[in-house]
């Protein structure tokens, strides 16, 4: 029992997210490079085929191959069992980056310091909203020139509306960054020498007092750290682990990642300031993580890449207690008892199987069908439910039909088996049946991989025709309105979801406040539930 509670709580689970470029992928190969994991930074994943301009499948197949290899790593650092949570972006990003979100317990925001806050962040920002997690910042690329500290500071409390505490700040920037101050310890991490980011970086640790340290950061660039300082020991929000727990007040370092300069900073305070495991809800109240009893959610399902089985992987995050290989568990939702088969987790780039896994951990396993997201999976003879995850608003629409009218039950078996891994969403016109299907996906990527996989999986070609719709609401109070009766603009558009549930579509942003004001009482959401 001791080892159980020990194991889980050296576990800390976290995602990565920002807008493409702003180097998560770079920031994730220091984290294992510190870790041990591997030696050399630089051979995580060979990513840069995400920068493909056409779709051809054979470039979507490699990209998901590494998107499965690179779903989770784990290391472990300094008596830490560490999990990183991959966030895809560029053309891989869809549904996925964002439930991905739902089995982490912090994240960390990765800011390019030139750019600040770009769109992509905010969209994965609001989506951590949601379940109040601890975001920490990491404002990368110092190394290049920066936008000024304190404005990049303000963005974040504006655009984002959390508020920030610096707990390093940096010295100079660009070719004059000399390393960044620990606020806490008012040490200077003057960064000596770096051998291409692909080594760990050596540094002097130098109180900010010490007579040396104008020699090492120079005369200009130490006045300016002395008065920003006071600036901040003025100004600045006061650190606070509650707020920073609960996602009110995200944490500040600067660094840069390509030059490994405050990386080990950065690490040692998030590991510090992160928790283990935090407990989950369930319909039957919150399940405790270092609760023995093993129990876990599906909040991925990625279908393999063999095309001659129609078989997936499931992700499953635990939840609570310890997993073994072999054990049988309770899905819930399916009703049945059953082994998890060929359970399997990612160390750095390796796969591996894995015979035991703690609270903290997410393990694949494989789904010959029967799993869909947000499943609970316990120990035989508890039957609770974890809360269900979000199905998040998709920004672009088509009408799918089938090519040939003889293969409408394909058609219909395949889009609906592809919408239940949440690769896609489907729904219909409000009035009519099934005649036409509207498709909703967050990334255009995924209706090249429809596309692909009805035709390869199932014998199907289709038509598809954008439609000019971008934003999607849900009628968050549908048994109190009367969706016939809403006053619309002239762009919005009334669907329904395959459960009935109706939704509305609007071409234009700000169509959908006009709708609000012109119902009273109707109430829109930007998220539903599976
Ligand atoms: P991602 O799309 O967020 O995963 O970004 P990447 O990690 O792939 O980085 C995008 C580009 O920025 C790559 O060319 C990196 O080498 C570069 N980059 C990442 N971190 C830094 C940094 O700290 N300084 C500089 N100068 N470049 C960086």
């Amino acid at each position: 029992m001791a080892d159980l509670k020990k194991e889980i709580e050296r576990r800390r689970t976290f995602a990565i997210i920002s807008h493409p470029d702003a180097g998560k992928t770079t920031l994730t190969e220091k984290f294992l490079l510190y870790g041990g994991a591997i030696n050399l930074a630089g051979s995580v994943k060979g990513k840069k085929t995400a920068k493909h301009a056409v779709s051809d499948w054979m470039e979507i197949e490699k990209e998901r191959g590494i998107s499965v290899t690179s779903s989770v790593m784990q290391f472990n650092y300094d008596g830490y069992c560490i999990n990183i949570l991959d966030t895809p972006g560029h053309q891989d990003f869809s549904e996925d980056t964002y439930r991905t979100l739902m089995a982490a317990d912090s994240a960390v925001m990765v800011i390019d310091a030139s750019k600040g806050v770009e769109a992509q962040t905010i969209k994965l920002f609001k989506v951590c909203l949601l379940r109040n997690i601890p975001i920490f910042t990491f404002i990368n690329k110092m190394d290049r020139e920066a936008r000024d500290p304190f404005d990049l500071m303000d963005e974040i409390e504006s655009v984002l509306g959390i508020k920030t505490c610096p707990i390093n700040w940096p010295i100079g920037n660009g070719k004059d960054f000399r390393g960044v101050y620990d606020r806490r310890t008012r040490h200077i991490h003057a960064f000596t020498a770096f051998a291409n980011g692909q080594k760990e970086v050596d540094d002097t640790d130098l109180t900010v007092d010490s007579p040396d340290v104008v020699s090492v950061i120079g005369d200009t660039l130490y006045e300016k750290l002395i008065e920003d300082v006071e600036l901040l020991d003025g100004a600045s929000n006061e650190f606070d682990i509650k707020e920073v727990t609960e996602g009110k007040l995200s944490p500040v370092f600067f660094g840069s990642a390509l030059t490994n300069f405050g990386i080990e900073l950065f690490l040692n305070y998030f590991l510090e300031m992160t928790s283990p495991p935090l407990p989950r809800m369930s319909d039957e109240g919150l399940i405790d993580s270092f609760d023995p009893d093993f129990s876990a959610f599906v909040f991925k399902i990625q279908a393999n890449m063999n095309k001659a089985h129609r078989d997936r992987i499931a992700f499953m995050r635990i939840c609570s207690g310890r997993f073994d290989a072999g054990m049988e568990v309770y899905h819930v939702q399916g009703n049945k008892k059953q082994k998890l088969l060929q359970p399997q987790q990612l160390m750095a780039s390796e796969r591996k199987v894995v015979s035991e896994a703690y609270a903290g951990d997410i393990i694949g396993v494989f789904d010959p069908g029967i799993f869909s997201i947000g499943d609970t999976l316990c120990v035989p003879g508890k039957k609770f439910r974890f809360e269900g995850i979000p199905t998040f608003a998709p920004e672009h629409f088509a009408r799918v039909r089938q090519v040939d009218t003889m293969k409408r039950k394909q058609f219909i078996k395949g889009i609906s088996q592809i919408a239940q891994e949440g690769a896609i969403q489907i729904f219909q016109e409000y009035n009519t049946g099934m005649e036409e299907i509207i498709v909703g996906v967050v990334g255009v990527l995924q209706f090249d991989v429809l596309k692909h996989r009805l035709h390869s999986e199932y014998g199907v070609e289709i038509r598809m025709d954008m439609m000019p719709h971008e934003y999607i609401r849900w009628i968050a109070n549908k048994d109190e309105v009367d969706v016939a009766r809403i006053v619309g603009t002239s762009d919005m558009k009334r669907i329904k979801d395959l459960k009935g549930n109706p939704l509305l579509l609007f071409v234009h942003e700000w169509a959908v406040n006009t709708v609000l004001d012109k119902n009273k009482g109707l109430e829109l959401s930007e998220f539903g539930r599976w």
